[in-house]
């Protein structure tokens, strides 16, 4: 049996900003990823100045790619509003990975199945024990499902479909686009260049919302990529998309039971009006882990369930 004093299911953006706050304090912190890092995540990889200043980084630190947008140009109906402000790209694939390692927390790779409580611990597939266990592995995260799902089921109209690419492209525009509500997907589409000559173009929209107008997510991918040809910002690739769902933030959410937390996607924590999850993932994920060194109470209010806002203000 492997015992550590606190274990984190999961080693994305949520669990590696819990591990590295933790370790910090000198915490015994053990995660456990079913994947091998560096891996692929399915993420346009928009971060705002919040996120780097939270987890103390600057772009000039930070090892890998990083792109600095100084204006959004968002889309309305058609409607062009380029917004002044201050936001980051960075791949995913790069940016766990590094975070992970910085975190100095021990990591195996180790895929949860079943999770028994006896008495003050827990016990995960016979092979490792905690006091203290963290839920972070995104929307199918066994901690939520163990111990919050029967009560915290959740909510269909929450849910959010999603279908993007990532892939290298010499793209001549480097702007970030935004276009929402076009062609009657009742969410965006994004077109994101990162460093390094990659580029993330993606759509996402409300599920219930879909389906009531008797659609997918995917009837919405060719005339996005049509749109994306006839502006001229990708023009002859073969695009080979994957699709990915997860949870807007509910006004309901409770990440504690006991000495059961959870964080990130796995508490459907993304903002409501973009699906912004990374900022939530790394504030939740710190939170829980001044909850466990200080116990302190956890303050869900301070993590905004808006990215707009956040955006006009950050210059
Ligand atoms: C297409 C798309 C685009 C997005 N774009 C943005 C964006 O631009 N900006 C933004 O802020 N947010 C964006 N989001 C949301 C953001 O990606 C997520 O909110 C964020 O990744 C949540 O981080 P997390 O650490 O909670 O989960 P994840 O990053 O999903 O990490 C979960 C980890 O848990 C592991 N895991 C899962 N199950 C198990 C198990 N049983 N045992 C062991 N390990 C397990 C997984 O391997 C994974 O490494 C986007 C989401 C999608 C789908």
């Amino acid at each position: 049996m492997i015992e550590s004093e606190i274990i984190i299911v999961g080693g994305g953006p949520a669990g590696s900003a819990c591990a590295w706050q933790l370790k910090q304090h000198g915490r015994e912190v053990l995660v456990l990823d079913k994947a091998v890092f560096p891996r692929l995540k399915l993420c346009a990889g928009w971060i705002t100045p919040e996120v780097l200043t939270r987890l103390q980084i600057t772009p000039e630190s930070y090892p890998h790619s990083i792109l600095m947008f100084t204006k959004l140009h968002f889309y309305f109906y058609g409607r062009h509003l380029p917004v002044r402000t201050r936001q980051y790209s960075i791949r995913r694939f790069e940016f766990d990975d590094w975070m992970l390692q910085r975190s100095a927390a021990n990591v195996e790779r180790h895929r949860v199945k079943d999770i028994k409580q006896q008495g003050e611990e827990f016990i995960i597939d016979d092979r490792f024990r905690c006091r203290y266990l963290v839920g972070a592995g995104g929307t199918g995260d066994p901690v939520y499902h163990r111990f919050f799902r029967e009560k915290q089921p959740r909510i269909p109209e929450k849910q959010i479909s999603t279908i993007e690419e990532e892939f290298e492209y010499e793209y001549k525009d480097a702007n970030c686009y935004l276009w929402f509500f076009e062609n009657g997907l009742p969410g965006y589409a994004w077109y994101v260049p990162k460093g390094n000559g990659y580029l993330n173009v993606g759509i996402g929209g409300k599920s219930m919302e879909m389906k009531r107008r008797g659609k997918t997510i995917r009837d919405y991918w060719q005339p996005f990529t049509d749109k994306l040809e006839k502006l001229n910002l990708v023009t002859g690739h073969n695009f080979e998309s994957k699709g990915f769902t997860y949870y807007l933030r509910n006004k309901m959410t409770k990440i504690r039971s006991g000495n059961t937390f959870i964080i990130g996607d796995a508490a459907g924590m993304a903002t409501v009006d973009m699906g912004e999850g990374i900022g939530p993932a790394v504030e939740s994920g710190l939170q829980v882990a001044q909850a466990i060194i200080n116990e302190n109470p956890l303050r869900l209010e301070r993590i905004s369930r808006f990215s707009v806002r956040n955006i006009i203000f950050s210059r």
